[in-house]
């Protein structure tokens, strides 16, 4: 076995350009949902002429590539999801989204530029690692369409390579949060059950002036959006976070006319199975009760979204020293706390041990406690960030296999 020529980290940063090529473009053209046609296209593109063996979805336009090392051992899976949002983009940039109402706010065209890296990388060296890395690329993560990850997991996977991962990895820029370049790993719980609570109150409609003679819905609509509250703050542990947020109600067409109907939306984030069991059931209780005072009838629809994004402790002291290593200890943060956002890769981490990390994209320049956050029009993430992406990457997946001896590139 030969050992590497040049440390991954300097690797990585000779393909600087090529990545930054590549993101740029998938970022001026972005996609949403589970259908990325033109991205799955350049992923293609971008992996022509490296030993891999290709899958693509039927249900979505995912890219599954198969890497084998020297001879047959585990199988390592790093993900990178694909989809933009649903927003028209304002940061002005010279590679600025072409697609109005499109943009990558979300960092994930780095994400993909980042994981086609880490193929590169690690094609250079299997002859040096006895197993194979499943390369997953991911279509709908933001749950446009319903998300991506499971749908993935359903059309097999995790049998790409013809053995389970035994251990899987992502990484998710942020155009905030963290200072440019800085990683960050939590063992553990790292992210927030995702949920929809969709609500619709059945009253009898009327006059305005003779409410006594209808059955408003509106009164029960509102009450039953301050109960929420009330229902979070006394029948939960504090110590054991729940949010519900009702980002939108609906109801009435005229201020005197008493409507038949009204209703609300609300995303419910929890951390524990605990507590997202108590809040699927308490939900339907609180609300029936509410509206039966009031001689009302409601539907509750309470949709499970996404579950919580769990690290495997084992797996994220693993990445952490990978990032010591590779990039010394004061680029690798452990987060006080979970973040409430939601990540489908949670759904491929209830299956496989594994993380996810954090990477601090801000531009060095910019103030990274007050830049705009990802998912809105004018988040920034820099580029400059690729080649370390990538390196960590492949170095996770190499580390995974037993590899041992990368030389470390002075900082
Ligand atoms: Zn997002
Ligand atoms: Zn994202």
């Amino acid at each position: 076995m030969s050992a590497p020529r040049i440390a991954l980290s300097d690797e990585a940063r000779r393909m600087a350009a090529e990545l930054t090529a590549l993101r740029r473009e998938i970022h001026a053209e972005p996609e949403l949902g589970r259908r990325l046609p033109r991205t799955q296209r350049r992923v293609l593109d971008a992996l022509d002429g490296l030993p891999l063996e290709i899958g693509t979805g039927s249900a979505l336009s995912s890219v599954t590539a198969v890497l084998r090392g020297a001879r047959p051992g585990p199988t390592v899976l790093l993900r990178a999801d694909m989809d933009a949002l649903p927003l028209t983009e304002a940061t002005g940039l010279p590679y600025a989204s072409r697609v109005p109402g499109v943009m990558h706010a979300c960092g994930h065209d780095l994400h993909v530029a980042m994981l086609v890296g880490a193929a590169g990388l690690l094609a250079a060296r299997r002859t040096e690692f006895a197993g194979s890395v499943v390369f997953m690329f991911q279509p709908d993560e933001e749950g446009t369409d319903g998300g991506g990850a499971s749908a993935m997991l359903a059309e097999g996977l995790l049998d790409a390579s013809g053995g389970t991962p035994v251990a899987a990895y992502a990484l998710h820029v942020s155009a905030n949060r963290l200072p440019f370049g800085v990683f960050s790993v939590r063992p553990g719980t790292a992210a927030a059950a995702s949920d929809g609570l969709r609500v619709t109150v059945h009253g009898r409609g009327g006059h305005g002036s003779a409410p006594h003679r209808a059955a408003d819905p509106i009164p029960a609509v509102c009450e039953m959006v301050t109960a929420l509250q009330t229902f979070v703050t006394r029948r939960f542990d504090i110590r054991d976070p729940v949010v519900v947020t009702v980002g939108l109600i609906r109801g009435g067409t005229k201020r005197n006319i008493i409507p038949d109907e009204a209703g609300f939306e609300a995303t419910v984030r929890t951390f524990s199975t605990e507590a997202r069991e108590r809040m699927r059931e308490g939900v339907r209780t609180l609300l029936t009760g509410i509206a039966a005072a009031h001689g009302l009838t409601v539907e509750v629809d309470y949709h499970d979204g996404y579950p919580a994004l769990v690290n495997d402790p084992a797996e994220a002291a693993l990445a952490a020293r990978a990032v010591v290593d590779l990039f010394g200890p004061e680029r690798c943060l452990e987060p006080a706390h979970p973040t409430p956002g939601a990540e489908d890769m949670a759904f491929v981490l209830e299956r496989v041990p594994g993380t996810c990390l954090m990477l601090g994209a801000c531009p060095p320049q910019n103030d990274y406690v007050t830049a705009p956050q990802n998912h809105s029009s004018q988040a920034v993430f820099d580029d400059a960030v690729l080649p370390d992406g990538a390196a960590l990457l492949a170095q996770l997946a190499l580390r995974r296999l037993g590899v041992r001896d990368e030389p470390v590139s002075p900082a």
